[in-house]
């Protein structure tokens, strides 16, 4: 029995403001019903207009997934009703999204094709509270409307580990395109997994939606006691039920929701309000021309140019911004002839970044710790032919295998530059003549 996994992930976009009006989207923490208006409120008459940041935004996260930009796309109105929801219909894309067609590859070669990338705008809030000592729910309307995107993947993963792989790869490229913060706390990342269990190779004819869960951690936890309840029905020989499961996290278990889902009818329709979309290459190529460094090319960066531990990488590429502050504090090391792997190391073992926000506070503390200031590169190389000039039996000793002359040799050097050597630069500099 093989798990078949497939995810349903909502990114809500950082843009300045809302998707179909002018209204802010920093809704999180603002006074309630503050940041709205006639459009995001859905009044009659109101006209939305369309947020060009959040279509670049979308489709440079589709071109970082390889997916197929269409030229064409359009939005579409699905209806359902709910209170926060106030024209009874989400403005969405159905049948021509944005984004069709992309892959994302796992460290380990694995390939997870994407569906789709559309873009749809959120919800307002529903707040069940207490007013003079009454439960009511209340709504605020500062969310609806805000600009989200939707990514939808083939049911293509295997386990759960894949599944949280993959999550946390999305999050770290939505961040670094600066997209949006992906704070699951926050929702501003929102994650449905479908999860079903197959005997044979083909994709079962059923699927449970997991809903509800933000975390990752009470995510794995879903899936996982899903696919064990699930395995337990299979042997047991019973069906399981296509149904919405939210998940218990005291009896750590997954519950039913929502069950007998027959196609919902959302009645799509093109929305009559919004032209569609049309876009020339060339305005796609803008957009790839503009699209940052990957998380992926930035490991293999750190890794070659560098040639960091892949530990250090693995940690500093987690934020963007230490792989700036690390680049930059690269620079100005090299100046001062420090190596890259000690400031990756002082950075994830010491978060030495963390105690000087600038780069050069950083390289003067290293100074500091090693207590000199190294001779340069050319200086060093200089001192390096001296001595295998000067020390020709000693070198050939070396070569011959007598491997302890090496420190002899390092401490010819070090008594030229008066100690001030970087012992791996002269070791690397020695190795590298020697064997020429
Ligand atoms: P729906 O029409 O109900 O939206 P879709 O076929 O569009 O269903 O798929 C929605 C999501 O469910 C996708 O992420 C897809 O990968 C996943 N999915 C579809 N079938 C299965 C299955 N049998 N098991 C697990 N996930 C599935
Ligand atoms: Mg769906
Ligand atoms: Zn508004």
């Amino acid at each position: 029995m093989r798990p078949v996994i497939g995810l349903e992930v909502h990114i809500e976009l950082s843009t300045k403001t809302k998707m179909f009006c002018g209204c802010s989207s920093d809704h999180f923490g603002k006074k309630a019903n503050t940041q709205v208006c006639p459009i995001c409120l859905g009044l009659p008459g109101a006209l939305p207009y369309v947020n060009k940041k959040a279509i670049d935004s979308t489709i440079s996260l589709g071109l970082a997934f390889s997916c197929r930009i269409n030229s064409f796309s359009k939005f579409d109105r699905k209806h359902y009703f709910y209170p926060d929801l106030p024209k009874a219909y989400q403005i969405s894309q159905y049948d021509i999204p944005l984004c069709l067609g992309g892959v994302w590859e796992s460290p380990i070669g694995k390939k997870i094709r994407i569906r789709r990338i559309h873009i749809e705008e959120d919800t307002g809030k529903l707040q069940h509270t207490e007013v003079n000592g009454k439960k009511v729910t209340l709504i605020d309307f500062n969310r609806s409307g805000v600009a989200l995107l939707e990514m939808v993947t083939e049911p293509d993963f295997a386990s759960v580990e894949e599944v949280i792989k993959f999550l946390k790869e999305i999050q770290m490229i939505v961040r670094y395109l600066g997209i949006s913060s992906a704070d699951m706390e926050k929702g501003s990342m929102r994650l449905e997994a479908n999860v079903s269990v197959s005997q044979d190779a083909q994709v079962p004819n059923y699927k449970v939606e997991l809903k509800n869960i933000n975390s990752f951690k009470f995510l794995d936890k879903a899936i996982v006691s899903e696919i064990a309840r699930q395995i337990k029905l299979i042997t047991s020989g019973e069906k399981v039920v296509q149904e919405t499961r939210g998940y218990d996290e005291t009896k750590r278990t997954t519950f039913s929701q929502r069950t007998k889902e027959e196609a919902q009818d959302y009645r799509y329709f093109p929305e009559p309000d919004i032209p569609p979309l049309r876009f020339s290459d060339e305005e796609i190529k803008e957009v790839q021309k503009a699209l940052p460094e990957s998380p992926s090319q930035v490991r293999n960066r750190l890794t070659q140019e560098y040639g960091l531990r892949n530990d250090y990488t693995q940690i500093i590429v987690l934020e963007k911004e230490r792989v700036q502050y690390f680049d930059k504090a690269v620079k100005v090391g090299k100046t001062k002839n420090i190596p890259p792997g000690l400031i990756a190391e002082l950075m994830v073992n010491k978060n030495l970044d963390r105690e000087f926000p600038e780069p050069e506070g950083l390289i003067k503390k290293i100074l500091e710790l090693t207590g000199v200031e190294y001779a340069n590169r050319e200086e060093t190389q200089k001192a390096v032919s001296e001595v295998l000039e000067e020390q020709k039996k000693a070198v050939d000793d070396y070569k011959k295998g007598k491997g302890q002359v090496l420190g002899f040799l390092i401490g010819q050097v070090q008594a030229k530059l008066k100690g001030k050597g970087n012992p791996s630069l002269i070791n690397s500099l020695f190795l590298d003549k020697i064997k020429e």
